[in-house]
């Protein structure tokens, strides 16, 4: 078995080995932020009115604006088509439904419920797309235009119907709950449940018509510590080098120490047992984060969310959760303790399990979309609330009997921040784009910086460095991520398998900043049904020109236009490190089961080739508001600030951020201001 279904897991983005993602069929919805018509793929969609046809013959009357009936009309989504039926009379417009997407649950269930709402409520397509969801909106934006001219009507001169303005705003709304929960991401919404399950009433504001935030963007892997689970892997030299590198690591941190030595005993008894498998403790779960991340982390912080990352498995397990049963690699990481959904497509479950259980007990949690916190209420030097607005401008004042958990996310989509709090890691941040939600600007931060908190390893910017170079998107792509890489003058310039920041810095340092992951047949990521490793539809890429495909490897180092020769030169010396298992350029460990051809001709050379551009961008920010093991903000002063909890990329600490983070302070948020 090969391509998609054995893969290591990408940044998080992608499937676990043994699972196929491309079952799935959907991916993320693009990074947005964009008006209609702006990026790429709208434009795309704008010039592509696919399959239509007229269905409802019978039904017709003619006479007006439109031949009345329904009509179906199609256009490319983020994913692939959008099929909709509207239904006209002869003077408007009357229904819109969509009946087929692959668009991502989620983010693209803002658009669907809106676009069309505002097209029959204004009988116009002067619609502004949704931000963050900008292809579906477009694809239905486009779809109907196409139904239009099928009913004989001119979807031109609806472009320019003007829209009525906003309603203004309503009354103020004030409001109260034991907790109010800032961002119905996964940390979030993790904070509600944890506190409706010691019975307090909550209230969730969103500033997003959708809720889900990065969390839903995520390829869904969650990193947790089960030894048990991850022996069913067999440790490799690399891994045992990389314990006993560990080991010896000079630190004058006493937890630190105490890690190393618990370690060191661990593996003198599993020698003398003569193990093999993988081994995996908390304390060298902690270790390897410690180093890997700059030895910025607080140790207690750290050992206390590996601690949890188990046991928040679980609940969320008892909440429904489906879990893989195998744990598996991802992108950058050497251990293979990621775990993920068997049915849901990326970080859909991580949102969907929560909500879920808010309807089936019929918990006292209301999500209030469209609301964004400005500022936090206090009183007697406690936090009693939050001051939001709606997007109509109606002001909102929401009072908390027990406290405020905050769960608005990282800044990666804040320039102006990343720059402010840059430590100089990256080095031209202003060219940097990202792959988060728009929304992730830190306001969280912001509103707790104004009422005396502290923040901490705010520079902690990590890359992911296989994003889009024109949007920042971390889809679409090609291949699975661990492929070779190949820069404009057609070298190879890192180990492909080296962490994330490794990458990301060899990356940048290529002419513009790119380079490009090439593939063959066996190892494009792409099924039998020509979806690719990320869920799309590699037609439409290549119709995109987002993936160039060649039958020879000159042809395709001439669509990139990279010199021919060099770029054969270095896919065969690639090729001969795949066969031999020796990459003497760059000391690459592992090819995996992409390379190893069973005709025995392993590397690239099986026509069609592949290769699009990649690039880094910002992906996660590790530093946020401080915090200690309970959820708790600490002030500047040293001191808890009474009724603040911040839960998931707000806060920082940790230096891990990701769903593991969001998980488990989300959980430990709602318990903790409930007094448990
Ligand atoms: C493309 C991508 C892939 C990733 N893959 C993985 C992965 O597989 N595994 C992993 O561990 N990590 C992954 N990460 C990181 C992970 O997504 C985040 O660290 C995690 O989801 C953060 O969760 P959160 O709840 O803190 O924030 P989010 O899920 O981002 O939620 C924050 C919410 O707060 C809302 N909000 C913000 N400000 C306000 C305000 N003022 N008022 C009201 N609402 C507000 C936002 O709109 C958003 O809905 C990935 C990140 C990206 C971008």
């Amino acid at each position: 078995m090969k391509s998609v279904r054995r893969k290591i897991l990408l940044f998080g983005l992608t499937a676990m080995i043994s699972f196929s993602l491309a079952a799935c069929g959907s991916k993320e919805e693009d990074t947005g932020g964009t008006t209609a018509g702006t990026d790429t793929a709208a434009t795309t969609a704008a010039t592509t009115a696919a399959t239509t046809a007229k269905e409802d013959d019978e039904d017709v009357t003619t006479g007006g604006t439109y031949t009345a009936g329904t009509y179906t009309a199609t256009a490319k989504g983020n994913n692939g088509d959008v099929t909709l039926e509207v239904t006209f009379d002869s003077d408007a417009i009357k229904s819109i439904e969509i009946k087929e997407h692959g668009e991502t649950p989620g983010i693209s269930d803002a658009p669907i419920a809106k676009i069309p709402e505002l097209i029959i409520a204004n009988q116009s397509l002067n619609i502004d797309a949704i931000t963050g969801a900008t292809n579906t909106s477009n694809a239905i934006l486009n779809a109907v235009a196409d139904a239009v001219n099928q009913a004989g009507g001119d979807a031109e001169a609806l472009k320019k119907v003007e829209v009525a303005a906003n309603e203004a705003a309503g009354e103020a709304v004030e409001k109260e709950a034991d907790v109010i929960v800032v961002g119905a991401g996964g940390a979030g919404l993790a904070a509600a449940v944890s506190a409706a399950e010691e019975g307090a009433s909550v209230i969730v504001i969103e500033k997003n018509p959708y809720i889900g935030g990065n969390t839903v963007r995520t390829g869904g892997g969650y990193a947790s510590c089960d030894p048990e689970a991850i022996a069913i892997h067999e440790m490799t030299p690399g891994q045992m080098a990389e314990i006993e590198g560990l080991i010896a690591r000079e630190t004058d941190n006493e937890a630190v120490k105490g890690w190393q030595k618990k370690v060191a005993e661990d593996m003198e008894a599993y020698k003398a047992e003569g193990k093999t498998q993988v081994y995996d403790s908390l304390e060298y779960m902690s270790l390897q984060y410690f180093f890997r991340f700059s030895q910025a982390a607080d140790p207690e912080l750290l050992y206390d969310l590996v601690s949890k990352s188990k046991p928040t498995k679980e609940w969320l397990g008892e909440l429904g959760f489906d879990w893989t049963d195998s744990p598996s690699l991802l992108l950058g990481d050497t251990w293979p303790r990621w775990f993920s959904s068997v049915s849901a497509h990326g970080g859909n479950m991580f949102i969907s399990v929560f909500t879920d259980e808010i309807e089936e007990k019929n918990y006292n949690v209301e999500i209030i979309k469209e609301v964004r916190a400005n500022e936090l209420l206090t009183a007697d030097g406690r936090v009693v609330g939050v001051k939001g607005t709606a997007s109509d401008g109606t002001e909102y004042t929401l009072n908390a009997n027990k406290g405020v958990v905050l769960a608005t996310g990282g800044f990666s989509a804040n320039k102006e921040m990343l720059i402010e709090y840059s430590d100089g890691r990256w080095a031209d941040i202003s060219k940097l784009q990202t792959d988060n939600d728009p929304a992730m600007v830190g306001d969280g931060i912001k509103m707790a910086l104004e009422i005396g908190a502290d923040v901490v390893d705010m520079g902690h910017l990590q890359l992911v460095p296989l994003s889009d170079p024109k949007t920042g998107d971390a889809y679409p792509f090609i291949g699975t991520g661990t492929n070779l890489y190949v820069n404009k003058e057609g070298k190879r310039f890192v180990n492909e398998l080296s962490d994330r920041d490794t990458l990301s810095n060899a990356a940048l340092a290529q002419t513009d900043g790119i380079f490009y992951m090439v593939c063959d047949k066996n190892n494009a990521g792409v099924g039998e049904d020509g979806i690719t490793y990320g869920g799309q539809n590699i037609q439409d890429l290549i119709d995109a020109g987002l993936v160039v495909k060649a039958d020879t490897l000159e042809e395709l180092a001439e669509l990139i236009d990279v010199d021919p020769a060099t770029f054969v030169e270095t896919i065969e010396k690639f090729n001969e490190a795949v066969k031999t298992g020796v990459d003497p350029e760059f000391n690459r460990a592992s090819f995996g089961g992409d390379f190893i051809n069973p005709d025995g001709n392993p590397g690239i050379f099986e026509p069609p080739f592949y290769t699009g551009p990649r690039t880094p961008s910002a992906h996660i920010t590790k530093g946020g508001l401080k915090v200690n093991t309970s959820a708790e903000v600490i002030g500047t002063d040293g001191n808890t600030i009474p009724g603040l909890f911040a839960a998931g990329e707000v806060t920082g600490g940790r230096t891990v951020a990701g769903l593991l983070e969001a998980m488990t302070s989300g959980r430990t948020a709602g318990k903790t201001v409930m007094g448990k």
